[in-house]
């Protein structure tokens, strides 16, 4: 059985090669007639309304590229409100109290809200060496096996980057490797030994590279030192030319380089094919933070610079409601109309748009990128508003059409 639907679709989001198409909005948007049957969109036709009639907004469903889904909904707000080392030690305190029943309400429900809310895949980062640590893998890779028909979850196995240059650590790369996931770690200041950071990050790719793995460190999730682990894993590209994808989370503090600087780095974070996923809410909350003064310096990654020199940056949630950060309900209409606010990138432009959409389904290696075209998924995030001011200001009802059924 055929159906079809009369949007209005950001242009962006639609195959390149259709030409017959309306006149672009001033919001980027062009009306189309989507056509869809079993599961698949089978036909394309611009919409040419007899009066001035306005459709409806639909995106493609959206991603999100880097949480902590194991911690999720496991703090209070008042115990999230003293910076980095409160949220540690928050933190710390939670994966005591883990067990297997809590963890699996706890992700069943994130992964049922992200859902609900338009989601078709994320990449979280899993706590692998607490004592908790081996519980929460196997019940994050159980349900993501329970969930794949529906979303696709990446596991990224966060431990600390000496320990996975140890027997012991090549042991549970090897595992996480067999499982589908992929390895993880920190690199942040102070770099004072830089020359153990140096030899740590070399091994550690060293051993993702034998395993074929690609890995997503968070790094430089700092006001200090701008820069300097983004450096460190640019010249080390340079020298080594690991053909494995690396993502670099974060990449806060390189936002504090000068204009000159900046630009020089993204080129060559660009030529070595580095990733990049900036996370403003958590660095909005965690960072710059000062005793009885309004922060005013705030840290986030260069992203327009870095789209700039073609290195593909994508935007995630980060925390949602644990030790650190309060808020967030893996609602990514509210993570964009964040992003707007700071970083001055619209959805209404490819280059705003792209960090939800496109951009995240490249560095997830998903099969689909997100754009509409003939023999793509059915897959509609629908909502019930004409414009984009709408979508932000108004935040309406949203509804899904998934493989072409609607939810
Ligand atoms: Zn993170």
């Amino acid at each position: 059985m055929q159906n079809s639907l009369a949007v209005q679709v950001p242009r962006d989001l639609l195959d390149p090669l259709i030409t017959d198409l309306p006149v672009i909005d001033p919001e980027g948007l062009v009306s189309i007639i989507l056509i869809w049957s079993q599961g698949q969109i089978t036909d394309i036709k611009p919409f040419k309304p007899s009066n001035n009639v306005s459709l409806p907004l639909a995106i493609s469903p959206l991603l999100d590229p880097h949480t902590h889904i194991d911690k999720s909904y496991s703090s209070k707000i008042e115990l999230s409100n003293y910076g980095m080392s409160q949220s540690l030690l928050v933190n710390t305190i939670e994966h005591s109290f883990r067990t297997r029943n809590i963890l699996e309400k706890r992700v069943n429900y994130s992964l049922h809200l992200a859902w609900c809310q338009g989601v078709r895949g994320i990449r979280t980062h899993v706590d692998t060496l607490s004592p908790a640590g081996r519980l929460t893998w196997e019940v994050l890779q159980d349900l993501r096996l329970q969930w794949i028909d529906r979303l696709a979850l990446q596991l990224v196995a966060l431990a600390p980057l000496p320990y996975w240059i140890t027997d012991k650590g090549f042991d549970l790369a090897s595992k996480v490797v067999r499982s589908g996931g992929l390895l993880g770690g920190i690199l942040g200041p102070p770099y004072s030994k830089s020359l153990y950071a140096k030899d740590d990050v070399l091994k550690f790719l060293y051993l993702a590279q034998s395993l074929n793995c690609s890995v997503d460190l968070h790094i430089d999730e700092s006001s200090a030192e701008p820069g300097t682990g983004v450096r460190l894993i640019t010249s080390i590209m340079e020298r080594c030319k690991f053909d494995i994808s690396i993502a670099c989370s974060h990449t806060s503090s390189m936002g504090l380089l000068s204009i000159k600087d900046c630009r020089e780095l993204s080129n060559r974070m660009a030529a070595v094919n580095l990733q990049v996923i900036s996370l403003p809410w958590t660095n909005f909350w965690l960072l710059g933070r000062q005793e009885q003064a309004t922060p005013v310096m705030r840290p986030i990654a260069p992203i327009y610079q870095l789209q700039a020199a073609g290195v593909n940056v994508c935007i995630g949630s980060d925390n949602i409601q644990d030790a650190w950060f309060p808020m967030g309900s893996f609602d990514i209409i509210k993570l964009i109309c964040f992003s707007i606010w700071v970083t001055h990138l619209t959805p209404w432009s490819r280059q705003g748009l792209s960090l939800f959409t496109t951009a995240p389904s490249r560095l997830m290696g998903l099969e689909w990128d997100g754009v509409f075209r003939i023999g793509a998924p059915a897959d509609i995030l629908l909502f019930d508003c004409q414009t984009w001011q709408s979508l932000f200001s108004e935040f309406p009802r949203r509804r899904m059409l998934r493989r072409g059924q609607w939810d």
